[in-house]
């Protein structure tokens, strides 16, 4: 499959604090890929250098082979990535359904969002029933899912998820992985996961980077490293 995503020898910094040095992953076509490693390591600064946020200072990022490494924000989210980042930022005062016709805004095709916003109360039954309801006034688990369905409503080709499992019990993150799964097979999306839950992201991803100090430290297959005793015992803390 070819590379939807690529980072070369990427580098970046706050002021003097080097966040990434020389950072190099893919994300193959179709497939589900996790970031993972401790706090502090890099994994939100990789989303945001992918998703213009924050500048590269060094390095190239390729989307579908072409250089991205200069456009900004807007121009990546309409090139087909989505960033769900981390903190549920969720407009708090609009509705559901305002907050859904948000990540349409750069799109003008009336039907398509319409017909979108019905396939999002598909796969977030839980939205579906709440689409008046103020945003701010919903759970953390489902305000969760709406800034999932809200990324999804630009139409990604590449979704980055940053923690999202962050903060909410077991079954509620057991619940948006099996969705985030599901949206994956049946709507071909590709993924790019970052999580502090090693064993879940692992579950789900094809392949893992681990990040250490701004570097990728580990990457394999999902399924060696979620067996290998020194990767689980060194990042992974069981
Ligand atoms: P976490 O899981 O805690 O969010 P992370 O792996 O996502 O960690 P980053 O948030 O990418 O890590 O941070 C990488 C480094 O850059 C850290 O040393 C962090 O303190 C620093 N950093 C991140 N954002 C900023 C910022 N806005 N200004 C200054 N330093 C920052």
């Amino acid at each position: 499959m070819a590379d939807l995503i690529e980072l070369v020898e990427v580098s970046a910094s706050y002021g003097r604090i080097e966040a990434l040095s020389g950072v190099s992953l893919k994300v193959s076509e179709g497939k589900v890929v996790a970031l993972l490693g401790a706090n502090g390591a890099g994994k939100s600064t990789t989303l945001n250098v992918i998703s213009g946020i924050v500048p590269a200072t060094k390095g190239d990022i390729r989307f579908r082979g072409k250089s991205i490494r200069r456009l900004g924000s807007d121009k990546i989210v309409g090139a087909g990535i989505s960033q769900v980042p981390e903190g549920r930022e969720v407009f708090r005062d609009m509705s559901v359904h305002e907050n859904l016709l948000i990540g349409a805004q750069l799109r003008n095709d009336r039907a398509g969002i319409e017909r979108d916003i019905e396939i999002m109360a598909g796969h977030f039954p839980v939205l579906s029933k709440r689409f008046k309801q103020m945003a701010g006034t919903m759970s953390g688990g489902e305000q969760q899912m709406l800034l999932i369905a809200r990324a999804l409503m630009a139409r990604p080709k590449l979704l980055m998820l940053d923690e999202p499992s962050l903060g909410l019990s077991p079954l509620l993150v057991q619940q948006i992985f099996d969705i985030i799964v599901k949206l994956h097979r049946e709507e071909k999306l590709t993924l790019l996961i970052v999580e502090q839950n090693a064993a879940v992201a692992l579950a789900v991803s094809d392949y893992a980077y681990i990040l250490e100090n701004g570097e990728i430290a580990v990457e394999g297959r999902s399924a060696d490293l979620a067996h290998d005793d020194s990767v689980r015992n060194a990042y992974l803390g069981t």
